[in-house]
């Protein structure tokens, strides 16, 4: 762990000046969060960590646990997801399936030392990785906890699981802290990018952070347990009506990185907070065949899909103001 702390100490030293001018995203916008000003990702210097817990409901090389393709359990000697879900967010979708967390801030403050301790909570737990949940707005604080928690032991993967509007320079300081990248890839379009999350260059910012976790971490590699340990994960989530720009997303995908990536194209859009009429609806089970149509005609192999929820009013929604966040993690 020496050579990460090495490269944690020096991407600290390139990143630090963002806490006076903060510009770690996209939206540049320039506050000083130091002083406790905040930007459009609504977070001051420290994180607020709304949860952290093993969590069952990611892709099975995540979880270790849920097999969506199967609909089974499978068992592991670890088992689940690390998650830490982090309060506030830089994208701010209008249908933010976490909008309790990333429009409203809730949860805790926690100081460097608190975020160390639930990492290293999370390995005795048997957790599979860390997964950092929406961590760009707050990797300052995250990199001084894990530099703290490696010096402490902690050895299993890093995620880190984001909505892909990143700027290449902060990301390309990760380089070798970073194990698995999960991202997002949402649109393609600037209008659609503009019009749900009223960043219109997502497309553009997107694709050249995805370009570089690819090069930094390349394909995913499985374990013989069936457990990530280092790659490139691309999410897809299938919006109703949107089903030419997935197409679109793949098509730039197996263009631009190669179709041997790993993706995971999700049906589990449910509509929540200010979600317009067009995407007012759950997916159609032919939008969800379409698109994964395209995705074998493009070569993909290495696909994670989801049961078809389409009509269902079964929904995987966390609750961040229960005490249940996760209802269907138990069992
Ligand atoms: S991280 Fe937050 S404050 Fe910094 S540029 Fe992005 S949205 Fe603005």
């Amino acid at each position: 762990m020496d050579k990460k702390i090495d490269l944690i100490n020096k991407a600290l030293n390139d990143l630090e000046k963002n806490l006076f001018s903060c510009s770690l995203c996209p939206r540049k916008c320039h506050v000083n969060r130091g002083k406790g000003e905040i930007g459009a990702c609504g977070v001051g210097a420290l994180p607020v960590v709304s949860s952290y817990s093993l969590h069952f409901g990611e892709e099975p090389c995540l979880s270790g646990y849920y097999d969506y393709n199967e609909n089974k359990k499978t068992q592991s000697s670890l088992c689940g997801s690390g998650t830490v879900f982090f309060s506030g967010c830089n994208l701010r979708c209008v249908y933010c399936q976490n909008y309790q967390i990333s429009r409203h801030i809730n949860g805790s403050i926690f100081s460097v030392d608190d975020l160390a301790s639930a990492f290293l909570s999370l390995q005795k737990r048997k957790s599979l990785n860390i997964n950092l949940v929406t961590p760009t707005h707050v990797i300052i604080p995250i990199l001084k906890a894990l530099k703290k928690a490696f010096e402490q032991g902690l050895s299993i993967p890093l995620v880190y699981n984001t909505s892909a509007y990143d700027s290449y320079e902060t990301i390309s300081k990760l380089n070798g802290i970073v194990d698995i990248y999960l991202p997002d890839f949402k649109y393609f379009n600037k209008n659609t990018s503009l019009r749900l999350s009223n960043a219109p260059d997502y497309p553009e910012k997107a694709a050249d952070a995805i370009k570089e976790m690819y090069r930094q971490v390349g394909n995913l590699e499985i374990d013989d347990e069936g457990n990530a340990k280092k790659g490139l994960l691309i999410r897809h989530l299938v919006l109703p009506n949107h089903v030419d720009e997935s197409c679109q997303v793949l098509e730039w995908i197996a263009k631009n990185l190669l179709n041997d990536v790993s993706l995971s194209i999700m049906s589990q859009y449910y509509p929540c907070y200010k979600a317009p009429e067009d995407i007012n609806r759950r997916i159609f089970a032919e939008e969800y065949a379409t698109v994964l149509k395209k995705a074998e005609k493009l070569g993909f192999e290495n696909v994670y899909t989801q049961p078809a929820p389409f009509q269902s009013k079964d929904h995987f929604i966390p609750d961040f103001e229960s005490d249940d966040v996760f209802p269907w993690n138990h069992g």
